[in-house]
């Protein structure tokens, strides 16, 4: 049995599985992709996909790194790939530090920190960029970007010996096609993310919201998070197909989540908006 109920959705043929809970949780991952979104008190249905990419340091989104890093070296695995702000990387090694001595055996780990602008590749046409968000010091979300190669239009209709010659006489023929699949911002006050066109237009958009009601307010400020009023003020200004909400408080139940989006979102954003947390009743994992 394992050890979660994870919410599960699919989108396009892409699996979504994860839960997120606000100061509860959070672990969202994509495995066709190989990537976790955050570690949340990790899963073991996520145990073996290859690379964890941390937002921010929070327990709740942190707290299973050397759980996930110790159980893949105990099945065997390569060391999990842990995308992480720069800042954060002394106090993830000062952990694993520590638990390596308590546990009594080290624990393998392929640490990369991040600033907003860098890319990393998950796979070879399949790159991580990160952003910076509004939460806590450093703190950044994600777009995995597909990056594909096209021959450019004055070069359709050429033979294949034709585009060799021009390969070996070194002519550009390609040019970069960039195709964003998927921004998961973590967690994060409003920002204006429609300034960057490769969140503005990724396919799939996973998204925080927090609060709903308008006494929680207050808390949204403090804890850094979305409310629905904002939350609405940002997905207006973005064209993504699939919106995931994430990150919803356990103060409000479901139920009035649902219907305070319903009522507050225009009709053709709520139609293409998925609630994370609403897509778990009942179900089992599989995975
Ligand atoms: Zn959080
Ligand atoms: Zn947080």
């Amino acid at each position: 049995m394992p050890s979660h109920y994870l919410a599960q959705v699919e989108i396009d043929g892409l699996e979504i599985i994860g839960y997120s809970v606000a100061g509860e949780e959070t672990v969202v991952a994509m495995p066709q992709l190989d990537v976790c979104f955050d570690i949340g008190k990790a899963p073991d249905q996520i145990i073996s996909v290859n690379h964890v990419l941390l937002t921010h340091g929070h327990m709740d989104h942190a707290a299973g790194l050397a759980y996930y890093l110790s159980h893949r070296n105990f099945c065997g695995m390569a060391p999990g790939v842990v995308l992480a702000p720069k800042n954060l990387l002394g106090p993830i090694r000062d952990i694993l530090q520590a638990w390596g001595r308590l546990d009594g055996n080290s624990i393998p780990a392929k640490l990369v920190g991040v600033e907003p602008g860098d890319e990393y590749a998950v796979k070879p046409n399949l790159f991580a960029r990160a952003f910076p968000t509004k939460h806590s010091r450093g703190s950044v979300g994600f777009t995995l970007i597909e990056r594909r190669k096209k021959l450019k239009d004055q070069y359709h209709g050429l033979t294949g010996p034709q585009i060799v010659e021009l390969k070996k006489q070194g002519v550009e023929i390609d040019y970069r096609l960039d195709i964003p699949l998927v921004t998961y911002l973590g967690d994060t006050q409003y920002v204006d993310f429609s300034q960057l066109d490769y969140i503005r237009t990724s396919r799939i958009l996973i998204a925080e919201c927090t609060f709903y009601e308008d006494e929680h307010s207050g808390r949204a400020e403090a804890g850094r998070h979305m409310h629905i009023n904002e939350f609405v003020r940002l997905i207006e200004s973005l064209d993504n197909e699939h919106i995931v909400v994430t990150h919803t408080t356990a103060r409000t139940p479901m139920s009035e989540v649902r219907k305070v989006l319903k009522n507050d979102l225009p009709k053709d954003k709520y139609d293409r908006m998925i609630l994370l947390m609403d897509q778990r009743r009942g179900r089992r994992n599989t995975a």
